[in-house]
């Protein structure tokens, strides 16, 4: 089976989680299939082969997907992290969410200047998360490669916010 044909069969609808409302797309089943995270894996960085020099995955599902991706392309992988936990000099980029905001934090000295990094993580919905993602490796002074994601919600206008950069998503909704 296709990656979108995997994605879409194992991918669990949850309705009201985390807030009434909302309807929570979880990949856990992906992941837990081997065929599927190998398949999503290489679906992921295919049009991206030979033009990165680390993958960047946003905490926590994001970290999944870019350790195998790392490792499919032979490059390094950087952690995007929550508030409060890199140990070293940081670089912090906080955004809106619906209610109130969030942060974001990365550390510039892991990798050389201008590398090429793909950011990766397991959906997109209105950018934001993205968004700020690609602001911090701009900031460290390395280049976005692309962004590629295992989901997009369409109509939340991510892609918009994402403009100038290469997204790639596997299956839209
Ligand atoms: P955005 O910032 O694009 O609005 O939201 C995307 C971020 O929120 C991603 O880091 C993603 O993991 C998380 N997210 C938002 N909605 C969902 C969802 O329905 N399922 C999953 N798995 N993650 C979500």
């Amino acid at each position: 089976p296709s990656a979108a044909d995997l994605i879409t069969s194992l991918t669990a609808t949850v309705p009201d989680f985390p807030k009434p409302g909302i309807l929570f797309r979880d990949l856990t089943p992906v992941f837990a299939n081997g065929e599927a995270l190998r398949v999503v894996t290489d679906a992921l960085v295919e049009p991206f082969r030979g033009e990165v020099d680390a993958v960047a995955g946003v905490e926590a599902r994001g970290f999944v997907l870019a350790a195998a991706a790392a490792y499919a392309l032979g490059v390094g992988m950087l952690i995007i992290r929550k508030p409060g936990k890199l140990p070293r000099p940081h670089l912090s980029q906080s955004y809106d969410l619906e209610y109130g905001s969030a942060t974001l934090e990365l550390q510039p000295d892991d990798l050389p200047p201008a590398s090429r990094v793909l950011v990766l993580d397991d959906l997109l919905a209105t950018g934001g998360t993205l968004s700020a993602a690609i602001d911090l490796v701009q900031r460290a002074n390395w280049t976005v490669a692309g962004v590629s994601v295992v989901l997009e919600l369409e109509g939340l206008g991510g892609r918009a916010v994402l403009a100038g950069h290469t997204v790639r998503s596997l299956v839209t909704l």
